[in-house]
């Protein structure tokens, strides 16, 4: 399988989808701001940089973030991965090219109202399993109880309108720029996600199988 670089608006279903791709074929996931946060908690030498970086509420550099992420890469050799949220400039994305040829981007597709309104019916629990009221495949078996691990569902903190339009709007403005160059070097595929999650899943399977 291909690796992937996951790009997708807020309530687009890149959780659910990353999940299947893990459970199917091995994938693993990576977040880039989950390794800089555990490199900080494991308090190697870049950990403690991040964390007079973050600590000083500059923004952490390029290049310890490529050093912290390509040690992670190193250490997953042979499986396939999702890189999650990143790159986030245009920048990052040129650099991540000087490591890394072998990938597909799969951006998940989803109009503005669309996914204000899933944000509106959406519920998590604390175990990371996310549900969904608008949608009959993503309902909980127990209404207001997780199928996983039985807790009770609640709302996102986040998850108000406003808040969540400008995330959206802030998202496509930061994304646009990252948007236009894989699509210059064919690696953009747009996926459509106003439908079942099976077919999404298999449209993205297409994508990132080997020939
Ligand atoms: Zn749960």
């Amino acid at each position: 399988m291909k690796n992937i670089i996951f790009i997708a608006p807020p309530a687009a279903g890149k959780g659910t989808q990353s999940n299947m791709l893990k459970e199917k074929y091995g994938y693993v996931h990576i977040s880039v701001g989950d390794l800089l946060r555990k490199e900080v908690a494991l308090e190697t030498a870049s950990g403690k940089a991040v964390k007079n970086i973050i600590d000083s509420g500059e923004l952490v550099a390029d290049d310890l973030v490529f050093a912290i992420l390509e040690k992670h890469l190193r250490n997953i050799v042979g499986k396939p991965f999702i890189l999650d949220g990143f790159p986030r400039t245009l920048n990052q994305a040129k650099t991540l090219d000087k490591f890394l040829n072998d990938y597909e981007v799969i951006y998940l597709d989803l109009a503005k109202e669309k996914a204000v309104k899933r944000m509106l019916n959406r519920l998590v629990c604390e175990c990371g399993k996310s549900y969904n009221l608008g949608d009959e495949t993503l309902k909980p078996k127990t209404e207001g109880f997780c199928d996983n691990c039985g807790k009770k569902l609640v709302k996102r903190d986040d998850d108000n309108a406003e808040i969540f339009a400008k995330r959206y709007d802030n998202f496509l403005t930061n994304i646009e720029p990252i948007k236009d160059y894989y699509k210059a070097k064919n690696k953009l595929h747009m996926i459509d996600v106003n439908r079942n999650i099976n077919d999404i899943f298999e449209d993205i399977s297409e994508i990132v199988a080997n020939d």
